[in-house]
C-alpha cells in the first residue's frame, strides 16, 4: 500500500535536496500530486493476475495465439524513472483461452509497480503458464528506458528487448521463428 503522507514528505525532502524552495507557487501542491500519482503507478503491486486469468473459455483448436503491441508503462526500480513500450504475448492453448483484455490486464498488474524489464517479461510469462496452463508461452518486451535515453550516451528512442519462453517455445526453434515473424509483420 502506498503511504501518501510518507511519499509527500519524501518529495518535500527531495525538492529541498535538489535546492528547490517547496513553498514557491508551482511546487506547493507537488508533493500531494506526486503521492497521488504513485498510488496509481504502483497499484499493480496490490493486484493479482490470477483474478484476470482465471476467466477462461474452452477451445477445440490449439493453434498459437498472438496478442501483439500491448502498450505498457512501468517504472524502473533502479532509478524510479519510466520505461515504456510494447509487449507481445503468444501462447499455445491446451483447451483453454482467455479474452484479449485479460492479457492486457495481466500486463498492467506487473507493469504498475517498481520493475525491471527482465522480471516484467518473466512474470507475465509465468502468470500465464500458472493460471492458463498452456502448452507454451513466449513473451517479448521492447521498451525505452528514460533512465538511459534522457541522460548519458544512449540515443533517444533506442529500445531494450527482452524475451522469455516457457514450455513448448523453449525447445522449438520453429515456434520462436513463427513468433518473431508474426511480431515483425506490419512493422
Ligand atoms: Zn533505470
Amino acid at each position: 500500500m502506498v503511504n501518501k503522507e510518507k511519499v509527500e514528505e519524501a518529495v518535500r525532502l527531495l525538492l529541498e535536496g535538489i535546492g528547490e524552495d517547496c513553498s514557491r507557487e508551482g511546487l506547493k501542491e507537488t508533493p500531494m500530486r506526486v503521492a497521488r500519482m504513485y498510488e496509481e503507478l504502483m497499484e499493480g503491486a496490490e493486484a493479482s493476475a490470477k483474478e484476470h486469468l482465471s476467466k477462461t473459455f474452452k477451445v477445440q483448436d490449439n493453434q498459437m495465439i498472438l496478442e501483439k503491441d500491448i502498450t505498457f508503462y512501468s517504472v524502473c526500480e533502479h532509478h524510479m524513472m519510466p520505461f515504456f513500450g510494447k509487449i507481445h504475448i503468444a501462447y499455445i492453448p491446451d483447451g483453454k483461452v482467455v479474452g484479449i483484455s485479460k492479457l492486457v490486464r495481466t500486463v498492467e498488474v506487473y507493469a504498475r509497480r517498481l520493475q525491471i524489464q527482465e522480471r516484467l517479461t518473466a512474470e507475465i510469462a509465468d502468470a500465464i503458464m500458472e493460471n492458463l496452463k498452456p502448452k507454451g508461452v513466449m513473451v517479448m518486451a521492447q521498451a525505452e528506458h528514460m533512465c538511459m535515453t534522457m541522460r548519458g550516451v544512449k540515443k533517444p528512442g533506442s529500445r531494450t528487448v527482452t524475451v522469455v519462453t516457457r514450455g513448448a517455445f523453449e525447445k522449438d526453434e520453429n515456434l520462436k521463428m513463427l513468433f518473431m515473424n508474426m511480431v515483425q509483420q506490419g512493422e
